[in-house]
């Protein structure tokens, strides 16, 4: 029997929530549904406004506008992590200054930012990798000491905390990713998440096609217009009711996710201490929000030999991020500065199978093969 890496889990209730939109009358953005799910995200972690994207990558977007990019502005992004969360900065006409991962996890090493802060600096971007929390204490005040925006990217870190805070309500504004890959989906989806309340009026303009239409919708201006930069980052209403059938069953996607990662950890951890792998690393401030379960394995060689022995038994396993200061579009504007950790990540970080139709029968397979 052929086990997926991923596959999109629905609920049941996709379709009925879909066809109550198209009968709604109201196909664009900015309906019923699009408020349900931006209020949901409000209410249940606190932050000061939601807006829904088409995608993650939009969100980040929009947040490289909000923090006035321009070029020669300088953001700093640690180097493995996924294209988007540097290229919406770039866009915008910003370098970017890679940040090396940390020992323990592949989230960006906090204690090594502040060398990299120049008077060019604007933005630090910590990602939440396997929506495992970065060390949002120490960035928050680097940032606060040298007057910098923090955007966090949270496309995995849904549902996750930093001492008890919400990931993404923590810095300035964040990104949120509903990619069928995800844990919370809409096939293609994202949502900017702001913190900061003087981001909120510009932040409707820019998605709206930086017209004040979410304004003249509320009643608080008599006719609408052209103010601002944009672009149209607001799904329809079709794909924020598909979301909203995927938040209605949120603690059970999350329950199973978490179960199964549990179980994962439990089959493997006589392995891990034999020394043949690492297992994925949650520090004390974080919690796991089953996004993903990685193993970080001893060598280049030793990966591509696990993988290859999952896939003869039709189990497919993957490996992850290849370092952006090196990738073909980047390498030639990087400092040449070298970020070994990020670099072994590249090397020997894979993910397993994880979604939600996986059971314990799988994961028992699983490990036996990873014990041969
Ligand atoms: C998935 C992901 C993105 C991109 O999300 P999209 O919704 O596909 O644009 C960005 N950053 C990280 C860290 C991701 O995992």
């Amino acid at each position: 029997m052929h086990i997926h890496f991923n596959l999109p889990h629905l609920t049941g209730k996709e379709a009925h929530y879909m066809y109550q939109a198209v009968y709604n009358g109201k196909l664009s953005g900015n309906g019923e549904f699009t408020k349900r799910c931006q209020r949901f995200f409000e209410e249940k972690y606190g932050f000061k406004k939601c807006l829904l994207t088409t995608s993650c990558t939009d969100a980040l977007e929009m947040a490289a506008i909000l923090c006035d990019i321009h070029p020669g502005d300088e953001v700093i992004v640690p180097s493995y992590t996924f294209v988007s969360s540097a290229l919406a900065f770039v866009r915008q006409g910003a370098k970017i200054v890679f940040a090396d991962s940390m020992k323990r996890n592949p989230n960006i090493d906090a204690e090594q930012i502040e060398a990299l802060i120049t008077p060019r600096t604007k933005v630090i971007v910590p990602v939440h990798y396997a929506g495992v929390a970065c060390d949002m204490d120490c960035i928050m005040e680097i940032a606060e000491k040298h007057h910098l925006l923090v955007v966090e990217d949270a496309a995995q870190a849904i549902d996750s905390y930093y001492k008890g805070r919400p990931l993404g309500t923590i810095g300035h504004l964040s990104a949120f990713s509903f990619h069928e890959t995800k844990n919370i989906i809409s096939g293609e989806g994202g949502m900017l998440g702001i913190n900061d309340e003087r981001f909120i009026r510009r932040a409707e303009i820019i998605w709206e096609k930086g017209t004040n239409r979410a304004e003249f919708f509320r009643g608080e201006v008599n006719k609408y217009g052209w103010c601002d930069i944009g672009s149209s980052f607001l799904p329809s209403e079709v794909v924020a009711a598909f979301l909203w059938a995927q938040l209605e069953a949120m603690d059970d996607i999350q329950g199973k996710r978490k179960q199964l990662w549990n179980k994962y950890y439990e089959l493997l951890k006589p392995l891990a201490d034999q020394g043949r792998f690492r297992l994925p690393d949650i520090p004390e401030y974080a919690t796991n929000n089953a996004h993903m379960f990685y193993l970080v394995c001893n060598s280049l060689q030793e990966r591509t030999a696990l993988i290859k022995k999952l896939k003869e038994n039709d189990i497919l396993a993957v490996f992850h991020y290849l370092s952006l200061h090196s990738s073909e579009y980047y390498k030639d504007k990087h400092d040449g500065r070298e970020l070994p950790e990020c670099d072994r990540y590249a090397d020997c970080l894979v993910r397993l199978p994880m979604y939600y139709e996986l059971n314990e029968d799988d994961l028992e397979k699983i490990g036996k093969l990873l014990a041969l």
